[in-house]
């Protein structure tokens, strides 16, 4: 995609209209889908984008795994645990010998925030950021602004509520710079530490009152504490958490309105939520999971093309709605 960043860190390195042309060919390709294996690298060699993941993962690494093979893009797994990084090498080396290798793109999991700025100014090859610490995870974002406009239609105007450990989330972070540009209200919600310091504003607000934040939403995203990256007392709300910041259907139904439930995962079921809501129509995390293949292959077509990608987005509801047009110009 024209102009596309050659390192994606944040939301913030993205265009509104690049972030709608990626809504588009993500609906594209989810249309499209039997198992495409589409050449958008006509032209070009087959291309060879590597996974390093030096966190844990479940969702974000198999999903980008699937959508370079759905690209018919050569696929490696770049194990850190036994690589030269375990020897003292930096990322940089590293990601260089990758680049030398022929690999055009790796997506990168880091314990560390902001690890991935140092490329921006001289890439070793393209990046994906795949969550870096507690910083930013582009990626979900992106995947859960799909889903969102899948059920809900236009988002001008619309509030969700964002439970749970804000601040230590790096999907919040992504989540606070995508969604207002959207028209989105935000409520997060949480007890004390969990909570940003930084100030409210006309598109962001606070509160520890779970049931209040509910009632003025049009949709929830739920989180789990991000116990890895507690430093202080954090750990205090845990024995109390789930009955004062869980939900189940039985917080959901005193309300006189539906409203879906997002998760990032992996979900602590009894902790930010309940067995019989994951296990309910309302809870959209496998709705979440199955779009997520679909962004990566638009953000990966993006990020190795130069191609303009020319989108027509109507907002109605609908993800098939979301009309597309990759032309190359
Ligand atoms: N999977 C998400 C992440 O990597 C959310 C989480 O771990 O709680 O940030």
């Amino acid at each position: 995609m024209k102009g596309f960043p050659a390192v994606l860190e944040n939301i913030s390195d993205l265009s509104l209209i690049q972030i709608k042309a990626l809504l588009s060919l993500t609906s594209d390709y989810k249309k499209k889908d039997k198992d495409l294996v589409e050449s958008f690298y006509t032209g070009f060699r087959t291309p060879v984008i590597a996974t390093s993941f030096l966190e844990n993962s479940t969702r974000t690494k198999h999903s980008f795994a699937i959508a370079i093979q759905k690209l018919g893009g050569m696929y490696i797994d770049f194990n850190a645990d036994t690589s030269s990084l375990k020897k003292g090498e930096t990322l940089e080396e590293t990601l260089l010998t990758l680049h030398h290798q022929g690999v055009d793109c790796c997506i990168i999991r880091t314990s560390v925030s902001n690890e991935l700025a140092q490329f921006k100014e001289n890439p070793p090859l393209k990046i994906i950021n795949g969550g870096d610490g507690s910083n930013q995870h582009p990626t979900q974002a992106l995947l859960d602004l799909f889903t969102m406009i899948g059920d809900l239609g236009d988002l001008n105007g619309k509030t969700m509520a964002i439970i749970g450990d804000c601040v230590h989330s790096r999907v919040t972070h992504s989540l606070v710079e995508l969604l207002p540009q959207f028209g989105m209200k935000l409520i997060l919600c949480g007890p004390e530490g969990y909570i940003p310091n930084s100030s409210e504003s006309d598109s962001i607000t606070h509160t520890d009152n779970r049931d209040e934040a509910i009632k003025q939403s049009d949709c929830i995203y739920l989180l789990r504490i991000q116990k890895e990256r507690h430093q202080g007392t954090e750990d205090k709300h845990f024995a109390t958490y789930h009955e004062k910041f869980g939900v189940s259907l039985d917080t959901l139904g005193k309300l006189d309105k539906e409203v879906f439930v997002y998760h990032p995962g992996p979900a602590n079921i009894g902790v930010e939520i309940s067995e019989d809501l994951i296990h309910s129509p309302l809870y959209r995390g496998y709705k979440q999971v199955e779009n997520s293949t679909y962004m990566r292959m638009a953000i990966i077509t993006a990020i190795l093309t130069n191609r303009n990608i020319s989108s027509q987005l109507e907002l109605n509801g609908d993800d098939a709605k979301i009309k597309t047009g990759p032309k190359a110009l």
